[in-house]
């Protein structure tokens, strides 16, 4: 189907449903400048030591905490990214009633900051970091201040962030919800990710309905079980408004 076609018709299908969910990943964010993995600007496509999914990796953590902390600084925190288009058209849809939940693979909380409420973030946030040691929180900024490892100032522990590290468990009631918004969705919108992380990838299987859209720029393992497909910018698909005659 032609592209323009194709997101005139999730234009009717998102205007159709009353229960809309979407399940993003890193390439929802690029658009506000935060890279992705494996997209052609990725970090993949970059040149380092290790590959990025070995370094935010709990055994890379626990054995290399100086470099893990100067890759998170320099390549995840992006504390000036602003939301871009399909964040906030993401957060009108919640606002009138049609978007039940946004499920994100996204460290970056920049789906709260466009505004929406009801945000499963499956492997966590930059902006909460807990002292190992007491528990005592501390925000994204107080990780950028240092230039080593990160001390809680109160008892001298480390600080990590409460993102899931490859390696690590996900939090069971923020899937548990995940996938029942999914169950009982009509529409599901599936953008920015290539589908390959394990378990985010199987959530596409509670899908019950006819109505599964699959918005991303290169082609991924699961294009062939979407009822719409389209390979271009999530930013452009979810605000397509066709020229009026
Ligand atoms: P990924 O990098 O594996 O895949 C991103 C996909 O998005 C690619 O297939 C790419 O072609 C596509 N893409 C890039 N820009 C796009 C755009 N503007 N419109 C449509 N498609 C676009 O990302 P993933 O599947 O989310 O898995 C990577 C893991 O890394 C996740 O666990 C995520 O937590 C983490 N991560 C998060 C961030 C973030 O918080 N912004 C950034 C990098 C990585």
């Amino acid at each position: 189907m032609d592209a323009e076609l194709a997101m005139n018709t999730l234009r009717n299908w998102i205007d159709e449903s009353e229960n809309i969910v979407f399940f993003g990943g890193a390439g929802v964010s690029t658009e506000s400048g935060i890279p992705d993995f494996r997209g052609t600007g990725g970090l993949y496509n970059q040149q380092y030591k290790y590959p990025p999914e070995t370094i935010v990796s709990r055994k890379f953590y626990v054995n290399n905490l100086d470099e893990f902390y100067d890759f998170y600084r320099n390549k995840m925190l992006f504390l000036s990214a602003k939301p871009n288009s399909a964040h906030i058209e993401l957060a009108r849809l919640e606002k009138i009633g049609k978007l039940k939940a946004v499920i994100t693979q996204n460290i970056d909380g920049l789906h709260y900051e466009a505004g929406s409420k009801n945000v499963l973030e499956i492997h966590g946030s930059i902006h909460r970091n807990y002292c190992l040691r007491c528990h005592k929180c501390f925000d994204a900024s107080y990780i950028m201040s240092f230039d080593g490892p990160p001390c809680c100032d109160e008892c001298g522990g480390l600080v990590k962030p409460d993102v899931v590290l490859y390696g690590e468990s996900l939090d069971q009631n923020v899937i548990d919800a995940s996938i029942d918004a999914i169950e009982a969705c009509d529409l599901l919108i599936v953008g920015g990710t290539s589908l390959t992380v394990y378990p985010a990838n199987g959530f596409i299987n509670y899908y019950k309905g006819n109505k599964l859209v699959l918005i991303n720029k290169t082609p991924t393992d699961f294009d062939n079980k979407a009822d719409l497909l389209i390979h271009d910018s999530i930013g452009k698909a979810l605000t397509y408004k066709s020229d009026p005659m």
